[in-house]
C-alpha cells in the first residue's frame, strides 16, 4: 500500500547502468549507460511533487523540475522535452555534467532520508530520446530580418543562439576553433561528455538557422569593428583561460603541466588532430595539484593515458573540496590516491625534469570568501615523488584585447562588467555588446554560462526591439 502512495520507496534511486571499472578506463567512452524506457519513467515517477519545488530554485535555470518528471512518468518525453528546452537550451548536456550534488538534486526533499530523485540523468535520457525520436525545439515562423553577431561557441553563446533563433533573429556564432562547443569540446574529457553529443546539437541548431563560422578568431581573422557595423548587437562569450599561476619554485621543469593546455592538447588528439604534442604518461607516476572539477578530469585522464600511480593533492579537506562529489568518487573508483589537506610548496627536479612535489600538512582554520582556509602546519614538510606534475589552480577570465579598445569594461579580475546601472541585465559598458559566461564570472559552470546566455538574449531582443518567443522561466 505504502508502495503505491510512495514510489520513492519501491522505487530505490538508481543512475543508468555504469561501465565496470576495469572497461571503461580502457577508453574514453561516456561511463554512463542508457535508462531503460521503464527504468526513466519509474526514476521519475519517486518524485512526490512536494509543493515546494526546492530543486528548481537549486537550479540556476530554475527548471521546471516536478512538471517535467511528470510527463516523463507518463510516457511524454516530447512534452518533457519541449518543457526542458522553456528553460534550458541544452539540457541533455546539462544533464551530464552539471555537479547536481551541490544543485537541483542536492536541493530534492527527497535526499534526506530517502535518496535524491536522479534528476540529472532523467533530463540527459528525455532529451537524448526525444531527439532521436525526431522532436526538434520550436522557432518562430516569422523572420524579423535582424542579425547578432556571438563571439564564442561555449555553452554561453550557443544558449544566446537558441533563444534569437526561436524568436526569428538570425545568429551568426564565430569561434576560433574548428568544433563548437567551447569547454564542452575542448576541456571536458569525453567520458564526462561524449563529443556526439555536442555534435548533434550543433546538428539541432544549425537546423533552427543558427549560422557558425569557426576557425575564426574575431580580432585576427575578422575585426571587432565589422561585427559592430554588420549586426544589430554582439554577444561576446569568450570564457576564461588565464591560469592561475602558484607561482611554484620549480613550475618550469620539463614533466610540469598545466591543466588547460593537457586537457586541450588530449581532446583535439581524440578529435583527430595527429598534429598536437600529448604528454606521455605511460608508466609514470603522475601528480595533480588541485581539487576542483578540472582536477579530477586531469587525474581521470591520466589514468587512461596508462599512469602508473595517480595521486590528487589537495589543501583543504574532502568535505570542502569545489569539485562534484560523484566525480571525486568516480575517480576514487578508477584507482586515483587522494591527499588531503597538503599544501604544494615546491616542484622538485633534477637534470631531466620534474622528480617530485614538495608538501606541507594543513589544517583549516577561520572562514575567508566564504571557505575554510587552509593554514600551514610548521615542520609538516614532506616529498611525494612524481614524473610528471600537472597543475589546476583554477582560471580567470581572459578578455579579448579589443575590449578595451572598444570601451568594453572590466574589473580589477579581467572579468567583464555587465548589468550596470541603466543598462539592461548582461549589457556591458558599450550598448550594443552583452555578455556572459565564463568572460563575466571567471570560471564557472556550464548551467550558469546557459543561463546568462538565455538571459542575454531576453536582454538583446529587448534592444533590438524584438518581442521574442524567450520564455521568462
Ligand atoms: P567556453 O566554454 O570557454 O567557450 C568560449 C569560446 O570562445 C571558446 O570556444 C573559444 O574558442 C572562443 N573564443 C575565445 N576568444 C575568441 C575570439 N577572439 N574569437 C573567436 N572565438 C573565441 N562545468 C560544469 O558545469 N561541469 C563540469 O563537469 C565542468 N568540467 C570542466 C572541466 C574542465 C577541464 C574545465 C576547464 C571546465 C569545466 N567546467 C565544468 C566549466 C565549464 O566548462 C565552463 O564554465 C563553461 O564552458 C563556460 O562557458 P563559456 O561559453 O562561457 O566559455
Ligand atoms: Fe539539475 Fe543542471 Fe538540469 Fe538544472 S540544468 S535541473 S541543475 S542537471
Amino acid at each position: 500500500m505504502a508502495d503505491k502512495q510512495f514510489p520513492f520507496l519501491k522505487f530505490h534511486r538508481a543512475l543508468p547502468r555504469e561501465v565496470p571499472v576495469q572497461i571503461r578506463v580502457l577508453d574514453y567512452r561516456e561511463i554512463y549507460g542508457e535508462f531503460a524506457d521503464n527504468d526513466a519513467g519509474d526514476q521519475a515517477a519517486r518524485c512526490i511533487d512536494c509543493g515546494n519545488p526546492y530543486c528548481s530554485w537549486g537550479c540556476p535555470l530554475h527548471n521546471r523540475i516536478p512538471q517535467w518528471l511528470k510527463l516523463v512518468r507518463d510516457g511524454r518525453i516530447e512534452d518533457a522535452a519541449a518543457l526542458m528546452h522553456e528553460t534550458n537550451p541544452l539540457p541533455e548536456i546539462c544533464g551530464r555534467i552539471c555537479p547536481q550534488d551541490r544543485l537541483c538534486e542536492g536541493d530534492c526533499t527527497l535526499e534526506t532520508g530517502f535518496e535524491a530523485v536522479t534528476i540529472g540523468a532523467i533530463e540527459r535520457w528525455a532529451t537524448d530520446e526525444a531527439l532521436r525520436r525526431g522532436w526538434r525545439p520550436p522557432v518562430s515562423a516569422e523572420k524579423t530580418g535582424k542579425r547578432v553577431a556571438i563571439v564564442g561557441a561555449g555553452p554561453a553563446g550557443l544558449s544566446v543562439a537558441d533563444r534569437l533563433a526561436r524568436a526569428g533573429v538570425f545568429p551568426e556564432v564565430f569561434d576560433r576553433y574548428t568544433e563548437i562547443g567551447g569547454l564542452l569540446t575542448y576541456g571536458i574529457p569525453p567520458f564526462k561528455l561524449d563529443k556526439s553529443i555536442v555534435r548533434t546539437r550543433r546538428d539541432v541548431l544549425e537546423e533552427m538557422g543558427v549560422r557558425f563560422t569557426l576557425n575564426t578568431e574575431i580580432g585576427r581573422d575578422v575585426a571587432f569593428s565589422t561585427l559592430l557595423q554588420d549586426y544589430d548587437a554582439v554577444f561576446v562569450g569568450t570564457g576564461a583561460y588565464r591560469a592561475v599561476d602558484a607561482k611554484l619554485p620549480g613550475q618550469e621543469s620539463a614533466g610540469v603541466h598545466s591543466a588547460l593546455p593537457f586537457l586541450i592538447a588530449n581532446a583535439k588528439r581524440i578529435l583527430g588532430d595527429a598534429s598536437v604534442a600529448v604528454p606521455n604518461l605511460i608508466g609514470k607516476r603522475v601528480v595533480v595539484l588541485g581539487g576542483g572539477d578540472t582536477a579530477m578530469d586531469c587525474v581521470r585522464t591520466a589514468v587512461r593515458m596508462d599512469a602508473e600511480r595517480v595521486v590528487c593533492v589537495y589543501r583543504r579537506d574532502e568535505q570542502n573540496m569545489p569539485g562534484s562529489r560523484r566525480e571525486v568518487k568516480n575517480a576514487r573508483d578508477e584507482g586515483v590516491d587522494f591527499l588531503f589537506n597538503r599544501q604544494p610548496l615546491a616542484i622538485l627536479r633534477d637534470e631531466n625534469g620534474v622528480t617530485g612535489v614538495r608538501v606541507a600538512q594543513t589544517r583549516l582554520v577561520a572562514m575567508r570568501n566564504g571557505r575554510a582556509h587552509p593554514e600551514i602546519l610548521a615542520g609538516s614538510e614532506e616529498d611525494i615523488a612524481a614524473d610528471a606534475v600537472i597543475t589546476s589552480f583554477g582560471f580567470l577570465a581572459s578578455p579579448p584585447h579589443w575590449c578595451d579598445e572598444f570601451g568594453i569594461e572590466r574589473d580589477a579580475t579581467s572579468k567583464l562588467i555587465v548589468g550596470a546601472a541603466g543598462r539592461l541585465p548582461l549589457q556591458t559598458s558599450h550598448p550594443k555588446v552583452f555578455a556572459g559566461g565564463d568572460a563575466v564570472r571567471g570560471a564557472d559552470l556550464v548551467v550558469r554560462a546557459v543561463y546568462d546566455g538565455r538571459e542575454a538574449a531576453k536582454s538583446i531582443l529587448q534592444m533590438i526591439g524584438v518581442a521574442g518567443v524567450v520564455s521568462t522561466a
